[in-house]
This record gives C-alpha cells, structure tokens and sequence, in this order.
C-alpha cells in the first residue's frame, strides 16, 4: 500500500529544452503545415508560399546584427504589431522573418522596416547575413570581436544582400578562435594565432587543472614542469601549432596578442546535402592584420573573391564547385592571392590527406 501511495506521489517530469514550435507559427501555416503547393520568390527579400487550400503566406526577410539590444528587438517587434500580424522568426542566419497573410500588406511593412533603417533581402542567390560566434559578449576567449568583422564587412556588402546576382548563394562566417564554435562557410574568416602560448608560471598552479591542459593539446605539445619549485607547465614551441586550445581550461598561458593573432581566410566550406558530399574549408589567405574597428585589409579580400567567383562560376555553382572546377592554381591566379608556404599543410599527421602517389594530375 505504501508503496502504490510512493507510485501516485511521484511528481510528473519537467520538461524543459525548445518549446513546441507550432503555437508560435502564424495561423495559416499550421493551417496548412505540410500541405504546401509550390514557394517562390517575387523579389529579393519576398518569399511566397502557396497552399493547396489556396492561402498564400507571405513572408519578408530583414538582415539584422544578431547580437541585439532591447531597444532594436522592441523596434522589430513593434513593426511586427503594426505592419505585420504579429508573428516573427529568426533564420539561423539572423535575418528576422514576418508572416503576413496578402500581398497588399508586403509594401508597407517593407516600407515601415527600411524607413527604420533595416536592409531586406538575404533571398536566394545573394550574399547571405554573415554568421558570427559569440565573441566578446559571452566567451572568455576571443581573439577578435566577431559580430565587428560582420558589421564592418555586411556595410561594404550590403549590395550583394538587396540583390540575388551570385551564381549561387554565399554564405560567409566569422569566428574568434580558432578551435570551438567556428563555421564552415563558402568564405570563412576566422582567428589565427601565429606565436605559442606565453606561460605565467606563478598562477599555473593556483589556477589550471594540469592534467586536463596536457590532454587538450591536439600535438601533445604540452608537459607538466616545475618552475621555479612550483608545478607549472611547459610547451614545446617546435610541435605547437598555435591553435590556442590550452588557453580556456589555463588562461595563464596566454595567447592573443594584438601583434601576433591574425586573421586568416578559408574557402569552400559546404555542408553536405541530398546531392553532394561535404567539403571542407580551404585556407586562401593567412597573417591578416586583426585590425578594428573596420578589418578593411580582410574585407578587401573578401570583396576580391566574391568579384571573381560572381564574374566567373556557372549558374548555380557554390563557391567549391567553382574552385573544384578551375582548380586551385587557377583561384590564386584569378583572384591574385599570393600562394605561400603557409599554404601547405606540413604537420606531421597530414601525409594522411598529402598526394602521395605518383599519380599526376592536371
Ligand atoms: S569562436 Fe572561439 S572565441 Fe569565438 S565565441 Fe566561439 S569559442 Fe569563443
Ligand atoms: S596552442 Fe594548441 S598546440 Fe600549442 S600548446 Fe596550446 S593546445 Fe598545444
């Protein structure tokens, strides 16, 4: 009997982690959830989605920074209340999304949100808004400040965005390490240190848990030491690859430097879809000056290969289809990227991936 009694007081889970999505779509999607016609695009920045019922949902896309204050999202939902019907959602590239349920209202709400200074587009073949890590706002160990980068660089962009005249769709990423949250993107740019760690030997052993910083090291590079008579680490500058994975778990083996962290450029990053494997992301440019507040020596990188890949790919080829086509010698020549020695993977464990075959290749 006790026990039946324990059985009926057990308290019910809390389920927690992402709501159900369907009570914050708008109407006429749940209405018509999976039971949709055709969708097009009858202007840059304008989805149209046509029901089978009929309805057609409208949807406009503004870029936004991604990091927002109170005062922008209080903006965004405002216009939501009066120019849209009140239900929003965010893409995973920060654009902000409004449902409307007739055309007749898509010209005043677009009117309303670039009257407040937001930029509609992002649809299609365009340059899509740059997705940013954290940065300084929630992590404890960037080298940059990320959504600056984004900032500097969608300013100069902002054309690309408005329109869809890529051959395809680009997406670019920024990041402020180089190890954790980083994105694959046809253009990455991403924080690159060029000096080991600088070791503060008096508070390694108040502060960092040596076992785990020996085992963070990807190159084992990294050796318990006594310094001074007290525990400390050390690291052998000739195996380390800079990549800056000891400084969270010990901060004082420091890291950034404003001389030394860098910025550096991939391309060609894909994720895999029901068509083609994915690629992974290539280095084109290394050693950039990280240079707030406006990076313009990455953004006139940026600027020289998306010419090139908008003048130059077929319709419909990503960045990588385009570089897999005219091959790598090809890109450096047609963008005028110096090809340097930092372009070869010399680590020890990349004659895994090295052509060593006597096979040639044209
Ligand atoms: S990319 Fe690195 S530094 Fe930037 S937020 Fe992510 S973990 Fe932090
Ligand atoms: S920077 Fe990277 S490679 Fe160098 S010691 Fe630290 S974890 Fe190892």
């Amino acid at each position: 009997m006790a026990d039946a009694n324990a059985q009926m007081a057990k308290r019910t889970p809390i389920e927690s982690g992402c709501p159900d999505g369907f009570q914050y779509m708008h109407p006429l999607m749940t209405k018509n959830f999976g039971m949709w016609k055709y969708h097009d695009r009858p202007r840059p920045g304008v989805l149209r989605h046509v029901a089978k019922s009929g309805d057609q949902l409208w949807t406009v896309r503004a870029g936004t920074q991604r990091i927002l204050d109170v005062f922008t999202l209080r903006k965004l939902c405002d216009i939501g209340e009066e120019f849209a019907e009140g239900h929003v959602h965010f893409t995973i590239r920060s654009n902000i999304e409004y449902m409307v349920g007739s055309e007749a209202k898509v010209k005043p709400l677009i009117d309303a949100l670039e009257a407040a200074g937001f930029i509609v587009g992002g649809t299609g073949n365009s340059v899509a808004m740059i997705s940013h890590t954290q940065g300084w706002l929630h992590c404890d160990i960037p080298g940059t400040d990320a959504s600056g980068v984004v900032k500097s660089m969608m300013d100069e962009l902002i054309d690309e965005f408005k329109k869809e005249e890529m051959p395809n769709r680009v997406h670019i990423t920024t990041s402020c390490c180089q190890i954790n949250c980083g994105g694959q993107g046809d253009i990455a740019i991403n924080v690159q240190h060029t000096k080991p760690p600088k070791i503060n030997h008096d508070l390694v052993a108040n502060v960092c848990e040596r076992p785990s910083v020996v085992a963070r090291c990807p190159v084992a590079a990294i050796r318990p030491a006594m310094v001074n008579g007290k525990p400390s680490l050390e690291v052998d500058e000739r195996k380390c690859i800079c990549c800056g994975a000891c400084y969270p778990p010990c901060p004082p083996m420091q890291i950034n430097d404003p001389e030394n962290t860098k910025l550096a450029i991939w391309v060609g990053g894909n994720h895999s879809n029901a068509r083609s494997k994915p690629s992974f992301q290539k280095l084109v440019a290394a050693g950039i000056p990280n240079n707030p507040p406006r990076w313009p020596e990455a953004t006139a990188i940026v600027k020289r290969i998306l010419k090139e890949y908008k003048a130059n790919a077929r319709d419909f080829e990503r960045m990588n289809d385009w570089i897999d086509r005219i091959g790598w010698p090809r890109f450096f020549e047609v963008t005028g990227l110096p090809f340097t020695k930092f372009h070869i993977d010399n680590w020890r464990g990349s004659r895994h991936s090295l052509n060593a075959s006597t096979h040639i290749r044209f």
